[in-house]
């Protein structure tokens, strides 16, 4: 599935997309069910599908993915950007950076194939030091259980890896992304900034999962936030940033073209597709 790109400033980014997430407005939290089935626009059954979004970024003689996609161990309808890299023309071996914005599934289990081998075999990876640390320690006993497993899952997923990670700290840059911690999904959850000739973009993960609910009510929060009340804020922070200083984002799991730039909508946000 083709995505768009857009050009800000100086660079374009690629969009990639790795398939569609099967979820349900079940997780949602703090918003009635009818409101948010009315945001959304209904649901087949009780299922909703969100993207799962990918971005490449060409630059300075490096080949950078934001993020890796689900692989193939979550849903058969995940785990397509290594084939939609090449129909793009990207070989994955040809991938030099990828830049984590968290170590959850759908943006970490596709670092690898099912034999555990990297499907980037040149890639160094770039994750916030207080990301990687959290998902790379050991487990003390009282971690939640969804904990332990994706702390599992990341051994796994990093393993291929471990001499080529690059851990960044706050106001650290890499090739011209600094990294924007907004913790709550998962600890060190990061959106990644990159300044591009006089324009700005935001790569900002999972600030939102629900787009059609989130932008406009980003006081709904999902059971996937680690810490739900400070996802929240850190959503709240993140529109505003992206609002004031009207950057282009890239989401996640934005709804199709997944690019555009958060606008203030009354004492809230919409969100502007790009193109
Ligand atoms: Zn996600």
């Amino acid at each position: 599935m083709p995505l768009p790109s857009m050009r800000v400033g100086d660079v374009e980014v690629e969009g990639l997309s790795d398939g569609l997430l099967k979820t349900s407005l079940d997780f949602v939290l703090g918003m009635e069910r009818a409101q948010a089935e009315s945001l959304v626009g209904g649901t087949q059954s009780g299922s909703l599908y969100i993207p799962v979004n990918n971005f490449l970024i060409r630059r300075g003689g490096k080949v950078i993915l934001i993020d890796a996609g689900a692989g193939n161990t979550m849903q058969p309808t995940l785990g397509k950007l290594p084939e939609n890299l090449r129909a793009a023309g990207i070989e994955p071996a040809a991938v030099s950076h990828i830049v984590m914005t968290h170590l959850h599934p759908d943006h970490a289990n596709g670092l690898v194939d099912d034999a555990g081998e990297p499907h980037y075999p040149n890639a160094e990876l770039v994750i916030h030091e207080t990301e990687a640390e959290f998902w790379m320690r050991a487990d003390v006993a009282n971690d939640e259980d969804r904990v332990k497993k994706n702390r599992a899952r990341t051994a796994i997923n990093v393993k291929p890896y471990l001499d080529r990670i690059r851990r960044v700290r706050d106001g650290e840059e890499f090739a011209g992304f600094t990294p924007v911690v907004a913790p709550g999904h998962t600890p060190g959850h990061t959106c990644w900034l990159l300044a591009a000739g006089g324009s700005g973009f935001m790569a900002f993960g999972d600030v939102v999962h629900l787009s059609a609910v989130q932008i406009s009510h980003p006081d709904a929060a999902l059971t996937y936030d680690l810490d739900k009340d400070l996802a929240i804020r850190s959503r709240k922070r993140i529109l505003d940033m992206a609002a004031s200083e009207r950057f282009a984002i890239a989401g996640a799991h934005v709804n199709a073209p997944g690019f555009g730039y958060v606008v203030r909508k009354g004492t809230s946000f919409a969100f502007e597709p790009a193109g």
